[in-house]
């Protein structure tokens, strides 16, 4: 079985403290990863306070040890106290960390990203890119050749805006298989590689994780034989408090021999041709608080990589 780590990092605080213990350990089993960074400020603080407002958070946050998690620095960032910048504070940690991973953006403010994707106008849009970029070349000397969308949450304006970049490739919604994006009738160039399996974050407290002999497992479980598998981990949430959790479950996964793969890697294989095509559309996953961006079910485009 194939399997893509997709690491996001969201915050100030999981770029400090998670990604360098994600780094030891995935360079330890010497496994590849690749690395989404939100480039811009950590205005997470925000996000927390709008969720406060969503009917089931409370349950969320004790059912995934939000605080523990985040810690409440992370909690108030960018409402009581000032945004701190996540990427630009810590370039030699990314130059390390790019000398042996892939590494990509993930937007430039997240929050602002996530939660007000259909406010943003076109120039917003290709600013909030533009600005990711730069802060990318102020960092590696280099443009970015990958996307991961924050929260999974794109929109056609911000998929053409995207499309403008020359990427290698996308890595912004929920599905099943690489694939051609199809925007109001056009297909994009850039191919999109979705994340297939659930998030930790989305299964934990439930009985079928509960149920299943460890986490590994309950991965082995979901994952397909045949097509790529894609996992999204957070360096918010594997790198701090599940950390142990997520150690164990890389070794068991690497002794029974799953393949890991980087993104940059899988995307270097596909033939954009070839590639079925789908629409983008909005969706709901069980465990996740609002909306994220899926591939649309498509019988006629089956999946063969
Ligand atoms: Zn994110």
């Amino acid at each position: 079985m194939r399997l893509a780590l997709k690491i996001d990092v969201d915050t100030h605080q999981g770029l400090r403290d998670g990604v360098p213990r994600l780094m030891r350990l995935l360079r330890d089993h010497q496994l590849p990863a690749t690395f989404f960074i939100a480039m811009g400020p950590d205005n997470s603080g925000r996000a927390v306070m709008r969720a406060f407002r969503n009917p089931g958070f409370l349950t969320k946050m004790r059912r995934t040890r939000a605080v523990s998690m985040y810690g409440w620095r992370t909690i108030l960032s960018g409402t009581l106290l000032p945004a701190r910048p996540i990427a630009l504070a810590f370039p030699d940690l990314l130059r390390d960390l790019a000398a042996t991973f892939e590494v990509g953006i993930h937007g430039y403010d997240h929050v602002l990203w996530q939660d007000h994707i259909d406010d943003l106008s076109d120039a917003d849009l290709r600013a909030e890119l533009a600005e990711a970029a730069e802060a990318y070349r102020a960092i590696f000397a280099t443009s970015p050749r990958s996307f991961a969308a924050p929260g999974w949450r794109v929109s056609p304006a911000a998929m053409r805006a995207l499309e403008r970049l020359g990427l290698d490739y996308r890595s912004d919604t929920r599905g099943r298989c690489p694939y051609r994006c199809r925007v109001d009738g056009e297909v994009l160039r850039t191919p999109e590689i979705p994340t297939t399996l659930p998030t930790l974050d989305e299964v934990l407290g439930t009985p079928e994780l509960a149920a299943a002999p460890s986490l590994a497992d309950f991965y082995l479980r979901r994952m397909s034989e045949d097509l790529l598998n894609v996992h999204t981990i957070h360096a918010e949430t594997e790198g701090l408090a599940h950390f142990d959790a997520f150690a164990e479950c890389l070794a068991t996964l690497r002794a029974r021999g799953v393949e890991f793969l980087r993104l940059d890697q899988v995307a270097a294989g596909l033939h954009a041709a070839e590639l079925p095509l789908a629409e983008v559309v909005r969706a709901t996953l069980p465990g996740r608080a609002g909306w994220i961006s899926a591939q649309a079910p498509d019988p006629l485009q089956p999946c063969s990589i």
